[in-house]
């Protein structure tokens, strides 16, 4: 086990009260395991791991524990937290061009990182490590003495990978970070990034809309809903056989090439309000299969095998 997240709570404020984000979320993130997170804006997919990297702004509240060799990281105060960012957790953004600052080139800009975060090395061989990082993700030497206005989006979004794997972390968090791409650099890249997993062991989180960047590269997916996990299992369980009815409806609203439905389906109906508590299935009134019983009750996340559900179909429940 990499990372264990315990009756994990986020609380961000409105103007109109207390926003419930992400809902007493338990989770086992394992070592060297892909993971692809889906579910609809404002899921609390991104909240969820923003909030475990502490990137959320200040006044935004996190409760609940997360064990991270043997110690509970909510125990840490900003500047002891910081010692794990780069090395141990890293994350690559949507918009790589943000990371960067376009006045300086991308090499200086990649020292910095390493000599702040990383072992002490002298300035060749600090160099020797970006120029074998860049080789992962298939940069060419020559971006080391460039300027970030120089590059394509593809070539930005690499240097951006490669500096977020440059001190082996164990777990990287990739947050739509080849949305932005054309469809052929996405696909490259996801294809260096399941490669380079062979090199480096780690923990790759990759948030995402799009299920078919999840069936391609991760192994386990993680479905969420209203701030909660609806459905956890290897990606070859689930998109095969989705047991969430959330997840069902969430797959047949996207395309496959051998569909011979001439349209896709929707979800009906919106997403919860999550300033307010509630006692029912968080999905109780989008269900198609919704039941009574699940009106004054809330199913819990339960394992069946390898497969975690929470649903009161998977727990034998029948309409009256
Ligand atoms: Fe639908 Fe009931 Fe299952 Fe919720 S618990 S997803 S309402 S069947």
């Amino acid at each position: 086990m990499l990372i264990e997240l315990k009756n994990f709570n986020v609380y961000y404020k409105s103007n109109s009260g207390s926003v419930h984000a992400v809902r007493d979320v338990n989770l086992d993130l394992l070592e060297n395991t892909s993971y692809g997170v889906v579910g609809e804006s404002g899921s609390g997919k991104t909240t969820l791991f923003m909030a475990l990297l502490r990137l959320l702004s200040k006044d935004t509240t996190i409760n609940g524990e997360v064990i991270y060799e043997g110690s509970d990281l909510m125990k840490l105060s900003e500047d002891e937290f910081r010692k794990y960012r780069w090395k141990d957790f890293s994350v690559v953004f949507q918009e790589a061009m943000n990371f960067l600052s376009p006045v300086h080139k991308i090499g200086k800009q990649l020292v910095s990182i390493y000599t702040a975060n990383g072992p002490s090395k002298n300035k060749k061989e600090v160099k020797e490590e970006i120029l074998k990082a860049f080789h992962k993700v298939n940069l060419v030497d020559t971006v080391y003495n460039m300027y970030p206005h120089e590059l394509s989006g593809g070539m930005m979004q690499r240097v951006a990978i490669a500096s977020s794997i440059l001190l082996n972390p164990k777990l990287l968090v990739m947050d739509e970070a080849t949305t932005a791409l054309d469809i052929i650099t996405e696909g490259q890249i996801l294809d260096e990034i399941k490669e380079l997993e062979e090199s480096i062991k780690m923990t790759r989180v990759m948030i995402t809309h799009d299920v078919s960047v999840v069936s391609s590269s991760a192994e386990r997916v993680i479905v969420m809903y209203g701030g909660l996990i609806l459905e956890e299992g290897r990606v070859d369980e689930v998109f095969v056989k989705p047991k969430h009815p959330y997840t069902k409806l969430l797959l047949e609203s996207y395309p496959r090439m051998n569909d011979k439905e001439k349209y896709l389906k929707s979800i009906k109906g919106s997403l919860p309000d999550l300033k307010e508590a509630y006692k029912s299935c968080v999905f109780y009134n989008r269900c198609p299969y919704r039941m009574p019983y699940c009106k004054d009750h809330e199913p819990k996340l339960i394992s069946h095998g390898d497969r975690k559900v929470a649903c009161f179909l998977e727990e034998g429940v029948k309409d009256e």
